[in-house]
């Protein structure tokens, strides 16, 4: 990480103090924030095009002026991989967008999936000053994604410095962000990487769970050629812990291990109809239409084409899963959230796209049980109302049923979508780990160590469900944590 007096002396530069010289303060929280430009809600809602059009050089180059350059810039300490904002933005507003991007890729693996999917709204935006001053936060992830798409779409992309190889050997179980994030970091400190993942795609939640409409898989892909091109290698196709165990890797010669094997896990309420079919997890709706491409006319893989659609949660999962059900033809499609729409998990965006699409909003109902018909196929939910209590343990009011208070509502796709948890497969084969109660593998936070001396971990597999940043930070800790522990390690 960059201490402050380096900052300050990156602030100190010439062209810095250029800028801000040429417009006041004043001048520039005057300028209102600029507006993603959006596929029409009629047209976007009958294909998987992407909703978020990208901002315009022009557009950017507003935006970009709007953001102070604070001499103690609170919006870095709000992003968890550490992102230079204001250095970055302010090479936009002199015209250096490559250079932009360059000072991204310093500490984010993937800029231009986080410009897409970070919820900034609760990170780096809720820091920024502009917002103590009455006035809407610079848009960080606009320009974030700008800096991004512009850099691959100028086709001059930029590879980051590596150190010169060390030849030490390091394994990456699973390949989402966390495990990226991490890999791109040890590949620049020299060492040589080597990413396993179970499925036939690399990239985790960003291929099979995000859908094209937020984040089409050939950005993730750029991403991960860069990867590549830095030297990390993937093997897809490859279970840790069943096809190659823990001594395997041993024995392969790896000093060092990252676990970023997500949670993969859906949960499920356990009410009466459950096992119906047509009732199922987000993760295999959304895994079946994004991965497998079910809905396409030339793809093997099925998938229930329902017409009244009732999505169970408020979080992005949820959101992601009425939309895709929205787009493969339902004429009602819902959200059933037994909290009011200010407790929603889901990113502000997601649930206004959502509305935008003509999703109905079931707030402050629960479902109660499903009712199938005589081939038992699910055909009506009976739902409870719900009434806000007392806040409960995550700060947020806890739901509260209202006696009698119930309605059977007919459907014919149910998808539930009320959670994850870690798959227990790496935690039950890497004998000597230690985990909590929800079978996340617990590690000491500071360095993400975990009580095996050479095996580290982050993402959701510490984290539980989270999100994609706080993932990446994860992979970035634990690279500088590891790097430290081996380089003294190989001294001795
Ligand atoms: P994952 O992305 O889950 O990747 C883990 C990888 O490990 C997978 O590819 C898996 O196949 C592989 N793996 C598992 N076990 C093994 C094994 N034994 N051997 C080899 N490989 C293995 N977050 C946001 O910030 N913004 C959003 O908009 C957002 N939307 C989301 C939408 C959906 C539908 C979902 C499901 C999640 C969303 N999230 C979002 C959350 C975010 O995607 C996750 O927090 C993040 O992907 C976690 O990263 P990870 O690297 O820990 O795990
Ligand atoms: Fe710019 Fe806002 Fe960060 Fe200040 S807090 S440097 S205005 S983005």
């Amino acid at each position: 990480m960059m201490t402050k007096e380096d900052m300050l002396a990156l602030r100190n530069e010439s062209w810095r103090e250029e800028l801000r010289k040429k417009l006041k303060n004043k001048e520039r929280a005057s300028i209102s924030r600029t507006h993603m430009p959006e596929l029409n809600p009629e047209y976007r809602s009958h294909n998987y095009e992407e909703v978020n059009q990208g901002l315009s050089l022009e557009q950017a180059l507003v935006e970009s002026k709007r953001c102070l350059d604070c001499p103690d810039p609170q919006c870095i300490s709000g992003c968890p991989v550490g992102i230079n904002i204001p250095m970055f933005i302010k090479n936009i507003e002199r015209g250096e967008v490559l250079e932009a991007a360059r000072v991204l890729k310093e500490t984010s693996a993937l800029p231009a999936v986080c410009g897409r999917v970070c919820p900034q709204e609760k990170q780096c935006e809720s820091r920024c000053i502009m917002n103590k001053m009455g006035k809407d936060p610079v848009a960080i992830g606009y320009l974030e994604r700008f800096a991004a798409d512009y850099e691959r779409e100028s086709g001059s992309i930029s590879i980051p410095k590596l150190d010169s190889s060390n030849g030490i050997k390091i394994a990456v179980v699973g390949s989402g962000p966390a495990g990226l994030s991490f890999a791109g970091d040890m590949a620049k400190s020299g060492y040589d990487v080597t990413v396993y993942e179970a499925l036939h795609e690399i990239g985790g939640v960003l291929k099979y769970g995000i859908p094209e409409f937020r984040l089409p898989n050939e950005i993730v892909d750029v991403e991960i050629e860069i990867l590549r091109k830095m030297g990390v290698k993937f093997h897809t196709n490859i279970i840790i812990g069943k096809t190659i165990s823990y001594e395997d890797l041993h024995d392969a010669g790896y000093q060092g291990i990252f676990i970023a094997t997500g949670a993969g896990l859906p949960n499920f309420m356990n009410i009466p109809g459950e096992n119906l079919s047509g009732v199922l997890s987000s993760n295999e709706y959304l895994t079946r239409v994004n991965l497998m491409h079910a809905g396409r006319s030339d793809s093997d893989t099925p998938v229930f084409l329902g017409k009244r659609v009732a999505v169970i949660g408020g979080g992005n999962t949820a959101m992601d899963s009425v939309r895709t059900a929205r787009r493969l033809g339902a004429e009602k499609a819902m959200i059933v959230y037994r909290r009011s729409e200010q407790e929603m998990p889901a990113r502000v965006e997601e649930v206004k796209h959502a509305k935008e699409e003509g999703v109905e909003f079931m707030n402050l109902y629960n479902p109660i049980e499903y009712i199938g018909n005589e081939k038992g196929k699910v055909k009506q939910m009976i739902v409870q109302k719900m009434e806000l209590g007392e806040p409960d343990a995550s700060g947020r009011r806890s739901p509260i049923p209202i006696e009698g208070a119930i309605e059977t509502i007919d459907v014919d796709l149910v998808i539930v979508s009320v959670g994850v948890s870690p798959n227990p497969l790496i935690p039950n084969e890497f004998k000597g780990l230690n985990t909590s109660r929800w079978g996340t593998i617990i590690v000491n936070q500071d360095t993400m160590q975990t009580d095996l001396s050479d095996v580290y971990a982050g993402g959701d597999i510490v984290r539980g469900g989270a999100t994609v940043i706080l993932a990446m930070g994860d992979g970035r800790k634990a690279a500088e944590a590891m790097h430290v522990g081996l380089q003294t390690n190989n001294k001795k």
